[in-house]
């Protein structure tokens, strides 16, 4: 009864315009979503698995209920894929796209927002206290919840892009990025047609670099990581400070496939991941990456404050460039 009231009243006050940062998205759908993920019966989300398949199943049942669009030539929000021509397993990739404001020309560009659904599953061998469920709540049950969070942000105060944003889930991100490769390769989105990508990687952690802070890897690749702090200026948002950490993980998550792609095909595009949490203290890869752990006050004022930012990088006048 009460939970309902809360509900109504915040449903009422988001409905009511403008968007400001605590209206903007519940923290229970963001908590709600996080646990079904990384919960035990989803088997620590392997790739190859009965639980990876529900959980595509449900990422693309969540785009179509916030108004994504699926693209020329696929019937839904799936983009199968089989690996080393073993075709007893179609792996899928989960992405749509919001269009642009006004309608397309041809040199017009997309953001692409990425989060990698699949993770570790379960072993034995590495079991903690009997517990062998690798859960990945933070790694990347929270990335994934953010960008989906973001679509409904969107969605729900109807705000239409100046260029189209696509979300792209990626799986075996864990395999080395063998989907976002995929992605990248099917031309669904032109690689020389992509503005940036914001690929969201353990969002989740507060316990090393504290509330209200993120970083982004690479910071010199592109001037996103200056744009970044530009927009951040009037905001309580910082960038942590991790020392070498933001440069190094430029070559561990899905962002360096996309870089790759694109050189391959002579261009650059300023692929880059943000993260919340450090590596140190966050069970990474271990069965205790649990929800329990996760800081959703945090996780949703990041929502929030992303989705502005995420506005903001999709307008005309913001032009992002390798350095
Ligand atoms: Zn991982």
């Amino acid at each position: 009864m009460k939970k309902s009231f809360i509900i109504m009243l915040v449903t009422l006050l988001i409905s009511q315009g403008a968007l400001s940062q605590q209206q903007i998205c519940t923290t229970d759908s963001i908590k709600n979503w996080l646990n079904f993920l990384a919960s035990d019966e989803m088997k620590g989300r392997a790739n190859g698995s009965e639980e990876i398949e529900t959980v595509a199943m449900w990422l693309s049942v969540k785009y179509k209920e916030y108004g994504l669009q699926t693209f020329a030539g696929l019937d839904n929000f799936i983009q199968p894929y089989i690996l080393d021509g073993d075709s007893s397993f179609v792996h899928k990739n989960v992405i749509g796209y919001i269009p642009a404001k006004e309608k397309q020309n041809n040199n017009d560009s997309f953001v692409v927002l990425s989060a990698h659904f699949d993770h570790l599953g379960i072993h034995s061998k590495y079991a903690v206290n009997g517990d062998s469920i690798f859960n990945g709540a933070n790694d990347n049950a929270s990335g994934v919840v953010a960008m989906l969070a973001i679509a409904k942000n969107l969605y729900e105060h109807n705000i239409k892009p100046d260029c189209p944003i696509v979300f792209a889930a990626f799986s075996n991100e864990e395999m080395g990025g063998l989907g976002s490769a995929y992605f990248c390769n099917s031309g669904v989105v032109p690689i020389q047609k992509m503005k940036v990508n914001v690929n969201f990687e353990m969002l989740g952690r507060t316990d090393e670099y504290g509330k209200n802070t993120f970083y982004i890897s690479g910071t010199k690749f592109s001037n996103l990581q200056d744009i970044v702090v530009d927009f951040n200026r009037d905001t309580s948002w910082k960038i942590a400070e991790t020392g070498d950490l933001a440069d190094m993980l430029f070559e561990y998550a899905d962002n360096i496939i996309l870089v790759k792609c694109a050189s391959e095909a002579g261009v650059c595009v300023p692929a880059h991941s943000f993260f919340v949490s450090g590596v140190r203290n966050s069970d990474m890869h271990r069965p205790n990456d649990e929800v329990e752990f996760i800081d959703f006050e945090n996780l949703n004022n990041v929502v929030a404050h992303f989705t502005q930012l995420i506005i903001h990088l999709a307008s005309k006048n913001v032009e992002i460039k390798c350095n």
